[in-house]
């Protein structure tokens, strides 16, 4: 009998790859063990069995493996299945979906190693300098990698000096499988085993009685090892004892104390002991009730709390009744969300078993974090963590809460798979049996609907804990403003008056604005050109900050021109405004106010973002200026006036979600304002006042909003009423682009005729000198999904056979966002 397994590859193949196994590999492998497998002529790949079996393949032979690399599955059952739930509805292959799913450290990477040819030895004339260093270098070690080679000859591309050497027969290039992840040793020491009688240790105490600083050290590691009975850190011997490393050091080189390392969790907790969690109050304990009640019967249940309702209160108490029937729970927020205030709310309530995985964080601490949760550590009872945390290996998951359930960063735009985090939290739940809960003071309207549809539970909480007013919210005619000449620069007379008096008071100020840099647009007053991207079909957005020009697309930059490049004049102006543009701004009109700015420019960085928001939390910060970074659950004690700075450019933006999307945000800004005791101040500027989306965020009318805009998605037949699946075609030559996305529209149309639209270029054609085209699939919820994209993939795949469209990307995202 043969044996074979199919195992997933971390790369973008149709099918699984089937490899040949001893009987004995067969006995030991499980789906979910990694392996290493060759590849193609050379390469070598970390696969993860999916299946194993006896049928040989028949369009090839199957190769061998090379090792196994697991003792047991690193991937369970569960999470098998759920990859394949992902790449069917989302229609990516497995290995997309590996590669999101495991940290990278787990997906091993071939390298090419270096050693000495075995060619007895050669002329060492016919090498040239470069070469003969690395053949030199090759005498006293017995192998190089690619970026010793690059050190010793002090370059980068080292690659023509290899080629080289392997045609002179000096070297041999062999490619070696290695494991990435190095789990991070701690040093610790311990008394040598030669004192351990109490003899010796007494003559040691005396000889050291002439080096009193060494003595000192040994007095210390008994009286910590005393009292913790642990093992004692070098870190901890040398601030307990004062001594320095360099005494610590000579005591081990005398055989005095004997060093020996232990692997160690890089994210580890420091805090307190436990807090107890609050009282709820009377609505916060109705509302919790009828959750509860809603989980008997509903697995999922959207909670639609206002701003400052306390829903993570709610939350709090439903995690503390799954944690004590010895469950996990995963916590998804938005990824910028997660770097504040609730990482540190949550870990005062649940300390140690709370556990984070951000893509801040480093490979080595995913890696832990996955490990935690695979072996079900205590440290790990409860995963708070942006999208991609679903792809932890949960075994035992009894509540999924979905917090901020509105946020479109729950959705990955790019690369496949293209899943939306809380549609597969529903997914994933149902294999766990467990409970969903999505949190929002906005829903979506897909949330919404489904809840009105019955398909989820439902309940409310409109009350601010406190019983705190809902902030007043006015709006600005700054198109009147502007014609009585009520303007300072961005800032109508309202907006100054109000954070002049809100200063006075010694409150904060928040001010949005939802574009970063100076200006969007630099424009010649003499012939109107306006630089562009020489890679995207944008304008060049103006930072003066570093008098620069950058395309928020690609990452373009140039210095800002003196004068134009088309007439050459040097009247330039820029229009249009960003957060850079109203910090300066506020800085004149304020000038004792300490001001500052929040966006993806100043908060690179691990810390980035946590500093402006300490900051603020401290005081330091009168006024911050910043985008829609500000509005992601944030709860500041002392902001009391909130401005929007221009709410006409959000629900102008050409997408039907823009209205939407424009409600969401500006009711998310409105509630940072006055959290606390006092009623808090929100302005909003606008060309439009009499927008219905402005006047509903005046009125905080969510469900008159939910009503109209519905309205809007069954008359044009949008999401939630119809599914849609975005089809996007990319090349760099703009003719193929056109004939190929009118090839596939074409054939797209004898399926499903008029519910097909396009090709059309997006608002932005060219992005990284690629021209895009869109096509859009809308399904109607009785046309059957599981047919519609199989006749999407038959139409790709006669699509990719086509010799002129075989080097057109083509992108499939289903629910596009
Ligand atoms: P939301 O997430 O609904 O906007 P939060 O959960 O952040 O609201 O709560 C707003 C503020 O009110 C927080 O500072 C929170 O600590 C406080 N709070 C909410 N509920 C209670 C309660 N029952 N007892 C004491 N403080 C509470
Ligand atoms: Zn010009
Ligand atoms: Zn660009």
């Amino acid at each position: 009998m043969r044996y074979f397994i199919d195992v997933i590859l971390p790369i973008p193949l149709q099918k699984l790859f089937t490899y040949q196994i001893t009987e004995a590999e067969a006995e030991f492998l499980k789906p979910g063990i990694r392996v290493a497998v060759p590849f193609g002529k050379t390469k070598i790949y970390t696969g993860l069995v999916f299946r194993i079996h006896n049928q040989a393949p028949t369009a090839y032979d199957a190769k061998e493996i090379h090792q196994i690399l697991d003792d047991i599955p690193i991937v369970n059952q569960t999470q098998i299945e759920l990859w394949q739930w992902i790449s069917s509805y989302y229609m990516c292959t497995l290995g997309d979906v590996m590669r999101a799913a495991l940290p990278s450290a787990f997906i091993l990477e071939s390298e090419t190693v270096i050693t000495k040819s075995n060619v007895e030895a050669i002329d060492e004339s016919i090498l040239k300098d470069d070469e003969f260093l690395i053949y030199e270098a090759l005498h006293h070690q017995s192998s190089l990698k690619i970026h010793d080679i690059s050190s010793i000859l002090d370059k980068k591309n080292v690659l023509p000096v290899i080629k080289r050497l392997i045609e002179k027969e000096a070297i041999t290039v062999e490619e070696e499988v290695y494991e990435k992840y190095k789990p991070k040793l701690v040093r610790y020491v311990k008394l040598h085993a030669n004192f351990s009688s109490e003899h010796a240790l007494q003559s040691l105490l005396e000889k050291l009685n002439r080096a009193p600083k060494q003595r000192d050290v040994v007095m210390t590691l008994f009286s910590i090892s005393a009292t913790t009975k642990k093992p004692v850190k070098v870190k901890d011997l040398t601030t307990e004892s004062g001594a320095s490393s360099q005494i610590v050091k000579s005591l081990i080189d005398k055989g005095v104390l004997e060093e020996y390392f232990i692997q160690t969790d890089r994210v580890q907790y420091e805090g307190e002991d436990n807090e107890a969690s609050k009282q709820l109050n009377e609505h916060q304990e109705i509302a919790l009730k009828e959750v509860q009640t809603s989980f008997e019967t509903n697995n999922v249940t959207l909670l639609h709390g206002v701003t400052s309702s306390g829903k993570t209160e709610i939350y709090v108490k439903l995690i503390e009744e799954v944690l004590n029937s010895g469950k996990q729970v995963l916590y998804l927020l938005p990824e910028i969300a997660l770097t504040t205030q609730l990482v540190t709310r949550l870990q005062n309530y649940f300390g140690e078993q709370v556990a984070i995985f951000h893509s801040k964080y480093s490979v080595h601490e995913r890696v832990e974090v996955w490990n935690n949760v695979l072996s079900s550590s205590a440290k790990a009872k409860i995963v708070l963590g942006a999208r991609s945390s679903i792809f932890l290996p949960f075994n035992n998951l009894g509540l999924i809460i979905v917090d901020e359930e509105h946020e479109q960063s729950f959705k990955q735009f790019d690369p496949a798979p293209r899943y939306h985090a809380r549609d597969t939290a529903v997914v994933i739940a149902a294999m766990h049996k467990a409970k969903v809960l999505l949190g929002s003071a906005t829903p979506s309207l897909e949330s919404y609907f489904n809840a009105k549809q019955g398909k989820y539970g439902f309940v409310e909480l409109m009350h601010r804990h406190n019983n705190v007013l809902m902030p007043d919210i006015e709006l600005v005619d700054i198109k009147d403003k502007h014609k009585r000449k009520r303007m300072t620069g961005h800032f109508s007379d309202r907006l100054i008056e109000e954070i002049t008096e809100v200063l006075e008071e010694g409150k904060q100020v928040i001010l949005f604005q939802n574009r970063r840099g100076f200006s969007p647009i630099v424009e010649c007053n003499t012939c109107g050109h306006s630089p562009q991207c020489p890679n995207c079909d944008v304008s060049l957005t103006y930072h003066q900050y570093r008098s620069q020009l950058r395309c928020h697309y690609c990452g373009y930059v140039a210095a800002m021109p003196q004068s134009c490049e088309a007439c050459g004049s040097t009247d330039l102006d820029t229009k249009g405004f960003g957060t850079e543009q109203i910090e300066e701004e506020v800085k004149q009109l304020f000038p004792k106010a300490n001001v500052a700015r929040m966006d993806l420019d100043t908060t690179r960085g691990k810390y980035g973002y946590e500093k402006i928001i300490t900051a603020l939390e401290q005081q330091e910060i009168d006024i911050l200026v910043g985008t829609q970074m500000l509005t992601k659950g944030l709860d500041f004690r002392n902001v009391k006036l909130v401005g929007i700075m221009n709410a006409d450019n959000m629900l102008n933006f050409p997408d039907f979600r823009a209205h939407e999307r424009s409600f969401q945000l500006m009711v998310q800004v409105s509630g940072r304002a006055g959290r606390t005791d006092e009623r808090g101040k929100v302005l909003i500027q606008t060309y439009n006042p009499f927008h219905n989306i402005l006047q509903q965020v005046s009125t905080n009318s969510y469900v008159e909003m939910f009503k109209e805009q519905m309205d809007d998605r069954y008359n044009f037949k949008y999401p939630p009423i119809y599914k849609q699946i975005k089809i996007t075609l990319k090349h760099k030559d703009y003719n193929r682009t056109e004939t190929a996305s009118i090839w596939f529209a074409k054939s797209l149309r004898q399926f499903f005729g008029d519910a097909v639209l396009g090709p059309e270029a997006p608002p932005v054609a060219r992005i990284r000198n690629q021209y895009h085209k869109n096509i859009l699939v809308k399904i109607p919820k009785k046309q059957s999904l599981a047919k519609t994209k199989e006749a999407i993939i038959k139409i790709n795949n006669s699509f990719s056979s086509i010799k002129d469209f075989r080097s057109v990307k083509v992108i499939l995202n289903v629910d596009n966002f």
